[in-house]
């Protein structure tokens, strides 16, 4: 089979390679690629800052987002040949820690996780791969192809989980949102917002392109500058850009729930007015909360998410499609993608 590998941090080497079938073990699922979704961590992987080969290994399968069609499951797994499934990305520490030993890796104390396509396991990126049946989750017939953006989608309703159990502290309840960045996490954090009943705004610099109605088409409030008359009860901060989440944290209403889930990679100096966001912090009730990963919770409730959306919606968030030989160009920034995915046919 034909498979997407990379070394960590050597660009040059990020190719396409021929790995042996995988041959699927006892309780685990064999499956047939479909697609993979290309975020920024891949080009993290592909070009450092991020990514750990599998020990012993030569090269990686990179990908973690993923679509596959089962070709072959286990007697009584809840698993049928033909089933259209996503592969967990995290697999728990050896020890494992209290979390871990929960199903909460998502939550791990020690760091000793691996991550399939992301750190010491390979990825998704191959016409052919095979996942335990405790680490696939099943995605609704009707949803599709759309099922790859799964992953992305558990990765935001752990962040509106992390929202509804802060809020449980209070009677406040959460009315307001602001959404920064409309990329996919921004545009399915948007999603889920809508459809919890939330006013969601979203802020992006772009103007044009197919993010503004895309917002829209959600009955979202799109800004292409900050809004300056807005307190939103709950952000969800998707861009990572240091300047924009100080400026947030100072705009926010009373009892606000930020959730940080960009990564900055940067470690630019900021001048800060430290105490007067402190002191706004502690008048507000205001919550900061970082959020990464995802559980089988969250992947249950982001296929939900994606099984209650409007289609027509969700495929207009597929902009490019790659194919598998020439899956490097998917890293290629262009103007108006939204979520590239590369084709494993
Ligand atoms: C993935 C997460 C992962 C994180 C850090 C993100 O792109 O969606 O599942 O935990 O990268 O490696």
């Amino acid at each position: 089979m034909r498979a997407a590998t990379v070394v960590p941090g050597e660009s040059e080497r990020a190719g396409v390679s021929d790995r042996p079938d995988p041959v699927s073990g006892q309780g685990e699922l064999l499956v047939e690629g479909l697609l993979v979704g290309v975020c920024g961590t891949d080009h993290e992987v592909t070009h450092g800052g991020h990514g750990v080969l599998p020990s012993g290994a030569s090269d990686m399968v990179l990908f973690h987002e993923s679509l596959g069609r089962v070709l072959d499951a286990p007697d009584r797994s809840g698993f049928s040949t033909g089933d259209l499934v996503v592969g967990v990305v995290r697999r728990p520490d050896p020890v494992p820690c209290g979390p871990c030993a929960a199903g909460e890796w998502d939550y791990c104390r020690n760091g000793r996780y691996t991550e399939r396509g992301i750190k010491a396991l390979d990825g998704y990126g191959a016409q052919r791969w095979t996942v335990p049946t405790e680490f696939a989750v099943r995605v609704d017939p009707g949803v599709g192809e759309l099922g790859v953006l799964t992953e992305p989608a558990s990765v935001v309703a752990k962040a509106w989980e992390q929202v509804e159990r802060i809020s449980a502290r209070s009677v406040s309840r959460p009315e307001v949102a602001l959404v920064t960045g409309a990329g996919p996490i921004g545009l399915l954090a948007t999603l889920i917002g809508v459809q919890r009943g939330l006013a969601v705004h979203v802020l992006d610099r772009v103007t044009d392109g197919p993010k503004p109605g895309l917002v829209r088409d959600l009955g979202a409030t799109y800004h292409s500058s900050p809004p300056t008359d807005l307190e939103p009860d709950v952000v969800i901060e998707c861009t990572g850009v240091g300047e924009l989440v100080f400026q947030v944290l100072r705009g926010t209403g009373p009892n606000a729930i930020t959730v940080l889930t960009g990564l900055s990679g940067s470690q630019r100096t900021l001048s800060l007015a430290a105490g007067a966001l402190n002191d706004e912090l502690v008048l507000d009730n205001d919550v900061v909360v970082g959020s990464v990963n995802a559980n089988l919770r969250h992947y249950r409730a982001g296929a939900d998410a994606l099984a209650a959306a409007d289609p027509d919606w969700l495929g207009r968030l597929l902009t490019r499609r790659v194919p598998l030989e020439r899956w490097t160009d998917a890293l290629q920034r262009e103007d108006d993608d939204v979520k590239v995915v590369v084709d494993l046919h």
